[in-house]
C-alpha cells in the first residue's frame, strides 16, 4: 500500500506511475490515478500497476497535478470499483488514503441520512464525501472542510485530495502513517516513503501527525490542526539510487 503525488512543471503521470512501480514491494490488490486535465480524471485497476498501466494506454494522460495509489484492502473486497482514488458525490475532488477510519459507519448512515449515494464499500469513499458535505455546508474552502472532519475522524490516514476547481493545489494530511514531501525547484513530490522521490530531489520533509500540508508547485505550507502555520523542516537525504 502506499500514496505518489505530484505538481510542477512536468508531466505528472509518467512520475506518479514510476513512483508507484517504487513502492510495489509494499504489496498491494489493486492501483489507480487521478489527475486534473480539462477536469478530473480517474482511472483505477484491481491487480498490478502493469495494469493500470495497460487499462490507461491510448488515453490522453497528460497534467500537472496527480495522485496515485496502491490499495491493501482493508474495507470492501479488492475490486476496480473499491479501488483508490475515490471520488465525491460533486465529481470534483477526488482522494486517496492509506490506513482506516474507524468511526465510518456513522459517518456513512448521516451521509446517506444526507442523500448521498455510494459507489464503493471504502471507508475512504465515506471521508471524501463527509470532506464535500462540510465543504457544502459551511461554505468553506476545502483546507477549512478538511480541519473540521479531521476533529471528528478516528482512525490512522495519510490522504492527498485534488480539487477540480483547484488545479493547482494539492492538500494533504497525515495521522500515523508516513508522508514524504520532495522539494524541487517549482515542484513538489508526495509519496508514503523517499523511494519514489529521491531520483529527483535530496530535499525532503516528513510531515507530523495532524498536520496538513497544502502544497502548490512553488511552496509548501504546513499547518496543524488548530491552523497555526508551522515551518517545514527541510532534511537532507542521504540515500543513493
Ligand atoms: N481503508 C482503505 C481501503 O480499504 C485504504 C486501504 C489502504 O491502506 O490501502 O480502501
Amino acid at each position: 500500500c502506499g500514496i505518489v503525488a505530484y505538481i510542477g512543471q512536468r508531466e505528472a503521470y509518467p512520475i506518479v506511475l514510476k513512483g508507484l512501480k517504487r513502492l510495489e514491494y509494499r504489496g498491494y490488490d489493486s492501483a489507480g490515478v487521478a489527475l486534473i486535465n480539462n477536469g478530473l480524471q480517474v482511472y483505477k485497476k484491481k491487480g498490478k500497476v502493469a495494469e493500470l498501466e495497460n487499462h490507461v494506454s491510448g488515453k490522453d494522460m497528460r497534467g500537472h497535478i496527480a495522485i496515485g495509489h496502491t490499495r491493501w484492502a482493508t474495507h470492501g473486497e479488492p475490486s476496480d470499483r473499491n479501488s483508490h482514488p475515490h471520488v465525491s458525490g460533486n465529481g470534483k475532488l477526488s482522494m486517496i488514503h492509506n490506513g482506516i477510519i474507524e468511526n465510518y459507519a456513522q459517518l456513512k448512515q448521516e451521509l446517506l441520512n444526507q442523500g448521498h449515494i455510494f459507489k464503493s464499500d471504502t471507508d475512504t469513499e465515506v471521508l471524501i464525501h463527509f470532506i464535500e458535505e462540510i465543504q457544502k455546508s459551511n461554505h468553506c474552502t476545502l483546507e477549512e472542510a478538511l480541519r473540521i472532519a479531521l476533529k471528528r475522524v478516528v482512525g490512522a490516514y495519510v490522504i492527498v485530495i485534488i480539487d477540480e476547481d483547484n488545479p493547482d493545489t494539492l492538500i494533504a494530511a497525515r495521522k500515523g502513517s508516513p508522508l514524504v514531501i520532495g522539494v524541487g525547484k517549482g515542484e513538489h513530490f508526495l509519496a508514503s516513503d523517499a523511494s519514489p522521490i529521491v531520483e529527483y530531489t535530496k530535499e525532503v520533509v516528513y510531515v507530523n501527525d495532524y498536520e496538513i500540508a497544502i502544497i502548490k508547485a512553488d511552496e509548501l505550507i504546513l499547518k496543524n490542526i488548530s491552523n497555526e502555520r508551522q515551518t517545514p523542516y527541510i532534511q537532507k537525504l542521504d540515500i543513493e539510487l
